[in-house]
């Protein structure tokens, strides 16, 4: 008799995003199909630009032909492309080699996938409020008992809160896969030098490994705030870094991602080595490599010309972030994120609970946006806008938001 896995039934609620797109379609049901303004996902809407549009093209009509044919590859990723990420970094002044790099289909399978290579005993600590796929990943592996108050038994929660700038303190109790996310989903809230040193120390001295993901990594413009986990001496020791193409070059529906994993990093008992070995394993047991197409409008994103007009795209998000962030301080609210990060995190009003919120900017200002408890139980009284939309829109919402929301 086939059985199921029933870790999935600890699952708390729905996943967040589609709970609200049941709410938002129930009320558009409701209001004749009222237009409403997505503030909600952080999903990219500006057109790809002409180098990476070039690069695909070239590619497709290379495929059209005997000699630029090419069926699979390495599960790893094609050479130049992991060639041109690794560049990337060692800009950055990080020891981060081509043979480190892994390809993938996006940071979100890859941040899901991660924590199969290491034990189940491992206890996870996540900050709190993060971006949920940490979390789900490992109740659905096991990793957690119960949930109860919006919180899994087992798991230690990091809390990110107005008192610390919304970087967690160092776990007080035993944690071995710690996620740290910067500049972070949902509060906008970018992790300094030595904050991330705090952690990386922390991780070396008690055999933890850091996942860190640096999906948003492109949209910080403070020359001192670090773009990789690996600028901080050490990290290659302990931790993995989860990035992607989605945010920076609108590749959210394209799928191009990588990850890090470095030679020199170590868990108890492994050798440097081993755990790339692992996840060399997992990848090309599991997975067959991203499309060839789709990583050749990588190396095209990472070319000279392909970074300037990422430069460009990642400038024109930042500047809705301004625009909402200014909107909503002038209602009143108090906004956090938005500088160096594509997200404005928001205070709810005093009594008002973030589910609330929604419900409220929903249907005063048809707005969508994303509450803050759909994050973890830190997120409650906290509200996101995401900065990822047209102008034109951004511009009508925060109007919207500023003529109609009664607070
Ligand atoms: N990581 C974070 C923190 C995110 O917010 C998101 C998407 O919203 C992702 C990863 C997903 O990245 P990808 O599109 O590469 O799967």
């Amino acid at each position: 008799m086939a059985t199921i896995n029933t870790s999935y039934q600890k699952l708390a609620a729905g996943y967040l995003f589609p709970e609200i797109g049941r709410r938002v379609r129930e009320f558009q049901n409701a209001r004749a199909n009222a237009d409403v303004l997505r503030l909600g996902i952080g999903d990219t809407t500006e057109p790809l630009t002409s180098t990476i549009v070039k690069g695909l093209q070239d590619a497709v009509a290379g495929l059209g032909t005997t000699d630029g044919y090419s069926g699979y590859g390495d599960s790893e990723g094609i050479p130049a492309l992991r060639e041109a990420i690794a560049a990337q970094y060692q800009k950055l002044g990080t020891p981060v080699h081509a043979d480190e790099v892994f390809v993938s289909d996006g940071a979100k399978p890859d941040s899901a996938n991660i924590q199969s290579i290491f034990g189940p005993d491992n206890v996870v600590a996540v900050q709190d409020p993060a971006y949920p796929v940490y979390v789900d990943s490992n109740v659905i592996s096991g990793r957690t008992g119960e949930a109860a108050n919006g919180c899994y038994e087992g798991l230690v929660y990091m809390p990110c809160t107005e008192d610390n700038g919304f970087f967690p303190e160092l776990p007080k109790q035993k944690a071995d896969l710690i996620y740290i996310c910067s500049p972070n989903n949902p509060t906008g809230a970018v992790a300094t030098h030595a904050q991330l040193k705090a952690f990386v120390d922390y991780a070396r001295a008690n055999q933890a490994i850091i996942l860190f993901d640096s999906a948003y990594a492109a949209f910080i413009t403070d020359p001192s705030l670090p773009r990789s986990i690996y600028e901080i001496e050490g990290a290659t020791e302990c931790a993995i870094e989860i990035s992607s193409f989605s945010k920076s070059v609108g590749f959210t529906g394209v799928r191009l991602g990588w990850s890090i994993v470095p030679n020199a990093l170590v868990a108890e008992g492994t050798s440097p080595g081993e755990i790339k070995g692992l996840w060399t394993r997992r990848q090309n047991t599991f997975f067959n490599g991203a499309s060839n197409l789709v990583q050749a409008g990588g190396v095209a994103a990472l070319s000279d010309p392909g970074l300037a007009e990422m430069q460009e795209q990642v400038s024109f998000y930042l500047e809705n972030a301004r625009i909402i962030r200014e909107g909503v301080e002038g209602v009143g609210l108090t906004a956090f994120g938005g500088v160096n990060a594509p997200y404005v995190w928001m205070r709810t009003p005093p009594g008002v609970s973030s589910w609330e919120f929604f419900d409220k900017v929903l249907s005063e200002c048809y707005v969508v946006g994303t509450p803050g408890a759909g994050f973890g139980p830190s997120g409650e009284g906290y509200f996101r806008l995401s900065a990822f939309g047209h102008r034109a829109n951004i511009e009508r919402a925060v109007e919207s938001l500023r003529t109609r929301l009664k607070l």
